[in-house]
C-alpha cells in the first residue's frame, strides 16, 4: 500500500479492530479478515489472525493498543486462510497460543491447504502465490467459555460456512446492569454479517442445514453488537440483523449473500 498505515479502530470499550482487508476497513493486507483485539485488562486475546501477509503490521497495532501487556491467545473462528493464515506468524510475534475448534484446529495445525480450501482459492486467484501459511501448534477449544482478564468469552460451535466454525460472545463487564440487553457482543466470523447476510461457498464442508441451525443459535443470543469477519460491524441492536437472517430461514430461503 502507499501512504501511512491506518491506526487501529476502537469499536467498543473492550474491542479494537487491529487488522482488516478490502472487505472491511483496509487497515492491513487486502486479503485479511477482520482481526479483533479483546482487552480484558490483565489479559487480552485476538479473534482471528488475518492471512499472514501483514502479520508484522497487525502485531504493531496490538502493541500500540496494549503497550507492554501481552496477548495470551489467538482464537480462530475457522480455518480459512483469510482468518487463520496469519496464526503462525502472529503466535511467534506475540508469544501467544493459537486455539480453535476441531476440526479447524487440526487443519490449521497441519497447514492443510486442501482441507482449508486454500489450494483451490489460490489457484482461482483469490490469494497470491506467496500466501502459504506455516503449520503451528493449535490447542483445541474444549470448554463452553474462556476467561480473558475481567471478561468472559462464550464459545459457540456454529458449523455451516465451514467445518469447525466457532462464534464467540462477550458480555461486557462495564455495561450498565440496568441497560436493556446492551451488553453482549457476538464475534460471528463468517457465519453471519451485517443485515443478516451470509457467505456460502462451494466447498465440501459447506453444510446448509448446519448453517441454518447455527444462525438460529446465535440469533437466540440476542447480541447488541455484531462483530463479523468482514464488512461493517453493528454497534447497537445487532439482534435485529440476525432476526432478518432467521426470517429468511422461516420462509424456507437462504439469507442473501455478503458478496453480490
Ligand atoms: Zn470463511
Amino acid at each position: 500500500m502507499t501512504g501511512p498505515w491506518p491506526d487501529p479502530v476502537r469499536l467498543t470499550p473492550r474491542v479494537t479492530l487491529v487488522g482488516s482487508g478490502t472487505l472491511g476497513f483496509g487497515l492491513t493486507d487486502p486479503h485479511d479478515s477482520h482481526v479483533y483485539l479483546v482487552d480484558g485488562g490483565t489479559d487480552a486475546v485476538l479473534v482471528d489472525a488475518g492471512c499472514g501477509l501483514a502479520a508484522d503490521r497487525i502485531a504493531a497495532n496490538v502493541r500500540s493498543c496494549l503497550g507492554a501487556r501481552q496477548v495470551s491467545r489467538i482464537l480462530l473462528t475457522h480455518a480459512h486462510a483469510d482468518h487463520a493464515g496469519g496464526a503462525a506468524d502472529l503466535a511467534r510475534l506475540l508469544g501467544a497460543t493459537v486455539m480453535a475448534l476441531p476440526p479447524a484446529a487440526a487443519i490449521v495445525a497441519a497447514g492443510d491447504e486442501d482441507a482449508s480450501g486454500l489450494r483451490i482459492a489460490r489457484r482461482a486467484g483469490v490469494y497470491p502465490p506467496e500466501l502459504r501459511p506455516a503449520p503451528v501448534p493449535v490447542c483445541p477449544l474444549e470448554a463452553d467459555e474462556l476467561a480473558v482478564g475481567a471478561l468472559t468469552l462464550g464459545i459457540h460451535p456454529t458449523p455451516g460456512h465451514a467445518a469447525g466454525h466457532c462464534c464467540f460472545s462477550l458480555a461486557d463487564a462495564d455495561a450498565d446492569a440496568d441497560a436493556d440487553a446492551g451488553s453482549r457482543a457476538l464475534f460471528s466470523g463468517d457465519l453471519v454479517f451485517a443485515r443478516g447476510r451470509v457467505a456460502v461457498l462451494a466447498t465440501p464442508d459447506t453444510d446448509l442445514r448446519a448453517l441454518g441451525q447455527s444462525l438460529r443459535t446465535v440469533a437466540a443470543l440476542r447480541p447488541d453488537v455484531l462483530l463479523p469477519g468482514h464488512g461493517a460491524p453493528v454497534l447497537r441492536e445487532a439482534h435485529t440483523h440476525l432476526r432478518t437472517a432467521v426470517e429468511h430461514l422461516d420462509r424456507g430461503a437462504l439469507p442473501p449473500g455478503l458478496l453480490p
